[in-house]
């Protein structure tokens, strides 16, 4: 046994708890324990002063394993009187001895950490097996056979965990003791010709174990032990250093789970489910984790241990008659097999369901008769079963709505949104490819390189992914005919992660390893070369592709459960959620989802796409001229088309407010390349290509994203701006007179002063007056904005908000122009930087609170100072992803806009900000501020407010795992 140091004694010399005992119905731990005892000794000791028959035992915390680590592998003080102490009281309830040769007691040496980490630290099993303690544990089970199985088992798991692992031995490859004593399994076998290990009788297995005990001592240089303590007190050292293990390390890397956390140690009383036909072994469910149907779910195997349940040798048993499948009709159920401990065994996982007010996973093992659980924790679910528990559990009253909402995590909403790859079939499909996650859900088709392709291949109804190196806006009809898309370069806010997004597609981008040859027709990556034609599938979700074509499972369009979540999530949240759309077809989507407006309508999206060819040859001769007079003319002729496409998306909305932006993206984008497209629009306008192409030059510029674009068009061309602020407000008159109720607010991008509004707004509020004019009326309800997205803006905002009655976040820009990182660019280096640990994530996927959301709460607090009611909203990527949500709630944004198919996601994940905030503020607290005098109160409570905004601002929700993401963007 390692020394004990001094270390944890108390001030007054009083020892520390390091030894928790659980059995007989008592327990010294509860399950609110989790972090002292590890999650799995907490429900152990809550189990059994629960008085569940759990076999008895006890849990070395935590705390005593940081100090080992600590200590150089030294012990605290008292830690050995207070195992044995616990011993004895394990010997008591059991009645058996440990180390006795005629009643032994034998113990399993488990790990538990607060956070599961499955199969990652070490376990041994059978401890207090010895030559001493063998004849009697055989005279007493009357079966020699098992006894020496359980040895040769105890000798396998302890030299392997304790006497090499442990001990710091690193052997040469295939030279491993487990290896070699597995080999000499083999060879027995052989020998013997035989195939499965059951078939070795006590005799063979007794001389086995002699074959072992020489291998150990050859291979290790020391004899087994053969001391019931020594192998207690080698567990207990070995599951303490499996914390440091190389698999728990990098889990814990991949996990976020600290070091400093240590591993509890369980020593509990051995029970065998391997006795003979009265015994079993089994795992289950209170409900069905991939459904979430409220049936006790499970699998059993008679005469088995527990590992056999799970290794997948033998083809479990059904628990019930309800749990039966096709395949498993024909094996015996336990509620048939063993019927009284079945009903046993469905009281107790009732029970634990009801205490723990969650879905249980549960753990048994039934030793000749007699029933014990060995294991309970909240059971992992998918997406549809998370929801479906969440509901039914509310109706239930087992858990209230606010608790249903935070049981459900924004990325299992998304598995009810999109058809996804059948997870089944995923798990044994090779992966090809990995890159960044920009669409869910699942897309299997055939490649092809080009958007001209994909167009034509639909039509002849075949099914395609389009690969490219990156999209451009011209590739967005052959974006909408694939199934999915992937790309080798592009961020989460390219422009193929945007639009993809925006249509709920699936889309994977910056898969790097993706080449694409487009004179072969082919992609090679990772070894693999596919041509066109071949078939792919994508897992959008996760950002990995595959080769072939592996089966979908359909989301449930209209799934009951999900309207009845959204329905609860709406209850509680204080943000709203619009989304951003373009078309008519999206806007009535996003009504579908819950969306309370349009945060976003990105005017430029009508010269894209299908029926663009009319108005993107109007906006062409528009950007092509060069005279004021020319350019009016075509603003003339765009104007109709601007008007229609605004007044079908405002009729859709039905009075819901439509944030309308201005033209944004520099103009050179729009510009033809094609000779054909040249030469007709040289010809309309009267030149020739030269002095086309002269012009088009013209328009070049040397950073885009900095240049001639957004206000700044507004700004030199204010007919342009006049153009779209009529077609706006003619079209809300029209509605209006027609009967329908229409709301638009008109957005101006990319300001970074006061003076660019003032010039924008003269020209709303001219153009405003000539509508009314027109059409008779006192006004034309609307509402006048900026974006904020650059620093300069959100510092300035003070000053802006004297001009404009609501400020629209866009954070993709502003995340640009803070961090000066091009959204176009980052793929460059990003992954270097989260690598390093120099970014913690992608910025333009999540919301860096730090820069970013600091400017955000800079600009709202000083745009509210000067107009105490501005209407505050973010329409950047970020406002569909979760951890920006709560930021954005932490801030006291009046809404978030996101592409449709994430307004449910939003929703969720404002909704749980609320909660988590309103549980943040301590009922103790309230009531002090309730007995103050009325005004003082109320101005406790804002700060108070604020105080718990602020914090939720900087608490996140659940992270994901870090992934490494590339991104880069292309508008
Ligand atoms: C933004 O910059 O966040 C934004 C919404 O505008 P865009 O992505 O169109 O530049
Ligand atoms: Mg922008």
């Amino acid at each position: 046994m390692a020394k004990a140091s001094r270390q944890s004694m108390k001030a007054g010399g009083k020892s520390v708890k390091h030894v928790y005992f659980f059995g007989g119905g008592k327990a010294d731990g509860t399950a609110a324990m989790k972090n002292l005892l590890g999650g799995k000794g907490a429900n152990l000791a809550e189990m059994a002063s629960l008085g569940i028959p759990v076999p008895p035992g006890f849990t070395i915390t935590t705390d005593a394993c940081v100090h080992y680590f600590k200590n150089g592998g030294a012990y605290p003080t008292g830690l050995k009187q207070q195992v044995e102490k616990a011993l004895r009281r394990v010997e008591e309830v059991t009645g058996k001895t440990f180390g006795d040769p005629a009643n032994p007691l034998l113990v399993s040496v488990r790990s538990g950490a607060r956070q599961s980490m499955p199969g990652m630290m070490e376990t041994v099993l059978n401890v207090g097996l010895t030559s001493k303690t063998m004849p009697g544990l055989i005279k007493r089970s009357g079966n020699a056979r098992f006894v020496y199985d359980a040895y040769r088992r105890l000798i396998q798991m302890y030299s392997d965990v304790v006497m090499e692992k442990a001990a710091g031995i690193e052997p040469k490859e295939g030279m491993g003791v487990r290896q070699q004593l597995e080999r000499e399994l083999h060879a027995m076998k052989k020998r013997l010709g035989v195939k499965q290990d059951t078939e070795l009788s006590a005799k063979h297995l007794e001389e086995l174990i002699g074959i072992y005990k020489r291998t150990v001592k050859n291979a290790l240089g020391k004899p087994f032990p053969d001391d019931a303590i020594e192998q207690l007190w080698g567990g207990i050292a070995a599951v303490f250093q499996s914390w440091n293990g190389k698999r728990a390390i990098s889990y814990r890397r991949i996990e976020g789970i600290p070091d400093e956390w240590g591993t509890a140690c369980n020593v509990q009383t051995m029970v065998f489910g391997n006795m003979g036909d009265k015994s079993a072994t089994g795992v289950a469910f209170t409900r069905n984790p991939a459904t979430g149907e409220h049936i006790f779910y499970g699998e059993w195997l008679p005469n088995a241990q527990g590992e056999d349940v799970v290794a997948g040798i033998r083809t479990p048993n059904p628990i019930n008659e309800a749990g039966k499948t096709d395949d498993t009709k024909h094996l015996a159920s336990l509620e048939t097999a063993m019927p009284k401990l079945y009903t046993q065994l469905d009281a107790i996982q009732r029970t634990l369901e009801r205490h723990y007010t969650d879905m249980q996973d549960i753990e048994f093992t039934i030793e000749d008769g007699t029933l014990y659980m060995l294991q309970t924790r909240t059971g992992k679910r998918n997406g549809p079963a998370a929801v479906r528990m969440a509901v039914e559990m509310v109706r239930e009253k087992l858990i209230g709505a606010d608790e249903a909402v935070m049981r459900v995590r924004p990325d299992q909403l998304d598995e009810l949104l999109h058809p996804i790859v059948d997870p089944a079939a995923e798990r044994t499909a090779k992966p090809i490819a990995k890159g960044l996650p920009a669409g869910p859900g699942g897309g299997t088709g055939q490649v092809v390189f080009t958007a001209n392709d994909a167009v034509a291949w639909k039509k002849q109804g075949k099914q395609v992914i389009l690969v490219r190196e990156e999209t451009n806006p011209e590739d967005v009809e052959g974006m909408r005919a694939a199934a999915a898309i992937l790309t080798s370069r592009g961020g989460m806010t390219s422009h193929a992660a945007l639009v993809a997004r925006g249509w709920g597609k699936c889309c994977i981008v910056g898969a790097g390893s993706v080449e694409v040859d487009m004179a072969s027709r082919t992609f090679t990556t990772n070894g693999v070369r596919l041509k066109e034609g071949d078939w792919i599938t994508l897992n959008g979700t996760k950002g990995v592709a595959y080769e072939g074509k592996l089966p979908m499972v359909k989301a449930a369009e209209e799934n009951p459960d999900f309207v009845a979540l959204m329905e609860l999530t709406d209850k509680s949240r204080r943000l709203g959620v619009r989304a951003n759309a373009d078309t008519p077809a999206d806007a009535k989507r996003a009504r579908a989802f819950g969306a309370q407006g349009i945060g976003l309508f990105r005017t430029e999206h009508m010269f894209y796409g299908a029926g663009s060819d009319e108005p993107l040859f109007k906006l062409r001769k528009m950007i092509m001229s060069s005279t004021e007079a020319e350019r009016r003319a075509a603003v003339d002729e765009l104007f109709p088309h601007v008007k229609a496409d605004m007044k079908a998306t405002l009729e859709a909305m039905e009075g819901l407010p439509v944030t309308i932006r201005t033209l944004d993206p520099p103009l050179h984008e729009f510009v033809p390349h094609a000779p054909e497209a040249q030469a007709e629009l040289a010809g309309a306008l009267g030149i020739s290509v030269e002095a086309l192409q002269k012009r088009a030059r013209d328009l070049e510029e040397t950073n885009p994203m900095m240049g001639h674009r957004g206000v700044r068009l507004g700004v030199t061309y204010p007919e342009v701006t006049e153009m779209q602020v009529r077609a706006v407000l003619e079209a809300t008159a029209e509605l209006l007179a027609e009967g329908t109720r229409a709301f638009p607010e008109i957005m101006i991008p990319v300001t970074c002063s006061v003076n660019e509004l003032t010039n924008q707004k003269e020209i709303a509020v001219r153009v405003h007056d000539e509508v009314c004019a027109k059409y008779g009326v006192k006004k034309v309800p609307h509402s006048f904005g900026t974006m904020i997205e650059i620093p300069r803006a959100a510092l300035t905002a003070g000053k802006i908000a004297e001009v404009v009655e609501f400020f629209s976040y866009g954070t993709n820009d502003l995340t640009q122009m803070t961090f000066g990182f091009s959204r176009d660019d980052i793929g460059g280096f990003a992954p270097d930087y989260i690598e390093k640990g120099i970014l913690a994530d992608d910025p333009f996927q999540t919301i860096d609170t730090e820069a970013v959301g600091e400017l955000i709460d800079i600009g709202i607090r000083r745009g509210r100072a000067t107009r105490p009611k501005l209407k505050v909203g973010i329409c950047g990527e970020h406002g569909g992803e979760p951890r920006s949500v709560w930021f954005c709630h932490g801030v006291g944004m009046d809404y978030v806009s996101c592409s449709p198919f994430r307004v449910p996601i939003a929703r969720l994940a404002a909704a749980q900000a609320a909660i988590a905030d309103k549980r943040a503020v301590r009922p103790a607290a309230k009531k002090k501020a309730a007995r103050k005098p009325a005004k003082k109160a109320a101005k406790k409570k804002v700060a108070k407010k604020k105080v718990a905004k602020k914090k939720v601002a900087r608490k996140k929700p659940p992270r994901k795992k870090a992934a490494r993401k590339k991104t880069r963007r292309k508008r």
